[in-house]
């Protein structure tokens, strides 16, 4: 009898500056992961797509057309760092890539591993997964310089005819205006949703300015408690549901209601502003577990959640849209240019974001089987420099013996 491999076919970009590195070490493990776990009965095939500072010397084009195609047809990919091209015309080609196919949630996962150093006493209560909206804020940005005729125009349109008196240097200021919408915020919080239902999480938190800016970010909350009580009625207790308890029936009446939808595994899903979420993750960790949140907040909610875990070296992403299944998964830090060549550079931030693929393909055996790996290698201590650097007794590797050593511990 024969048997057929099941063979996925995944784009990758190795990336600029360490990507090189950080993918040759990378891959090896992955495939060895996925060889080991299945018997040799599931296997990737590997197709290298140009992007970045190597596209760009080879054609002469940032984000070639053929690397869009490729990844549009396999509908996944996996990327190393790239090189933001200075200069006007061309934007930021993660900016692009995550706009052509419209991957709508910023997925990061930010757990503790042991053996990790990190600022905080006990790291090991964070824990969370952040879904940060990808298409609009800030990403979807208008902005007008100082002095310019635009400026101008939509200074005296706001004065003339939407009775705005409250700019406050109207003859030099700039200008930015920034859309967030029902459906984009609906999409987001859905997704945050359905991943807190399917990993049986206890709650997810809104996270907004809204006490500042009512419409957008005080929408986003909106938006995103009403389609939890509309499509997740069932499933979900809101605290704006809480409320409203709380001021017809008094506050043990609402803490009843919490208490019975906690007890029947009902997902909570409560709102925190976004500064005092900044605390809220320093002091409250383990209060947190799926976060839904608007562009800008999510930017600073991210870097800071990866430096309370051991920083930008270990933190994984994976940019999503739900309703195709596209999804390109990435290393968060960039192309590190002070340590390249050095074999400093460490590869988990991309063996994380792999992890992540292998997840959302199914092969969770493979995933595990990476991240057990991991796991072990930081708590023997046998880490990359940055990690080393910051601890007593670890011995330290090169980024290609650290992939060569969790290759031994598959
Ligand atoms: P960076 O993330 O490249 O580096 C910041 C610091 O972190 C450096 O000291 C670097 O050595 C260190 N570092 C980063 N990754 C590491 C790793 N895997 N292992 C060990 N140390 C690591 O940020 P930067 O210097 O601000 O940016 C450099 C370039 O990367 C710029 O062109 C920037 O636009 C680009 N960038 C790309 C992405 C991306 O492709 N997703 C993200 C951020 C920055």
């Amino acid at each position: 009898m024969t048997h057929t491999i099941e063979t996925k076919q995944i784009p990758y970009i190795p990336g600029d500056g360490i990507g090189a590195e950080i993918w040759q070490a990378s891959q090896a493990v992955i495939d060895h992961a996925v060889a080991k776990t299945y018997n040799g009965q599931k296997k990737i095939e590997w197709t290298e797509v140009l992007a970045g500072e190597k596209a760009f010397n080879e054609t002469g084009d940032w984000l070639p057309e053929a690397t869009l195609e490729a990844i549009k047809q396999a509908n996944i990919a996996i990327k190393g760092p790239l090189t933001t091209p200075v200069g006007e015309g061309v934007r930021s080609i993660n900016v692009a890539l995550r706009q052509q196919l419209d991957l709508y949630a910023c997925v990061r996962p930010v757990r503790y591993f042991k053996g990790v150093p990190s600022p905080l006493k006990e790291p090991e209560k964070t824990n969370m997964v952040i879904f940060r909206e990808n298409t609009e804020d800030v990403y979807a940005g208008i902005e007008f310089p100082i002095h310019s005729d635009e400026t101008k125009k939509l200074i005296d349109f706001l004065t003339s005819e939407l009775a705005v008196t409250k700019i406050r240097f109207p003859e030099t200021s700039a200008i930015g205006i920034k859309p967030i919408s029902q459906e984009g915020s609906q999409r987001l919080v859905t997704a945050a949703i359905e991943y807190a239902l399917l990993h049986q999480e206890p709650s997810v938190t809104l996270v907004h300015k809204g006490n500042i800016m009512k419409f957008t970010e005080g929408g986003f909350k909106n938006w995103g408690y009403d389609i939890a009580e509309s499509q997740f009625k069932a499933q979900t207790f809101t605290m704006r549901t809480y409320q409203t308890i709380q001021k017809e029936a008094g506050v043990e009446a609402a803490n009843d209601a919490l208490k019975a939808a906690q007890e029947q595994g009902k997902v909570i899903i409560k709102d925190v502003i976004a500064d005092n979420f900044l605390q809220q993750i320093l002091l409250y960790p383990e209060k947190y577990a799926v976060i839904a949140t608007t562009n800008l907040n999510g930017d600073y909610v991210s870097d800071a959640l990866a430096a309370q875990v051991g920083g930008i070296g270990i933190s994984p992403g994976g940019n999503i849209n739900y309703d195709t299944g596209a999804a390109i998964f990435e290393a968060t830090h960039g192309t590190a240019p002070d340590i390249v060549g050095l074999g400093k550079a460490n590869p988990c931030s991309l063996l994380l974001s792999a992890v992540m693929m292998l997840e959302y393909l199914g092969w969770q055996e493979a995933a595990d089987a990476i991240t057990q790996a991991i796991e072990q290698a930081l708590i023997t201590q046998k880490v990359t420099s940055d990690f080393a650097d910051q601890l007593e007794n670890a011995t330290c590797l090169t980024t290609q013996e650290f992939g060569e050593f969790l290759i031994t511990l598959i």
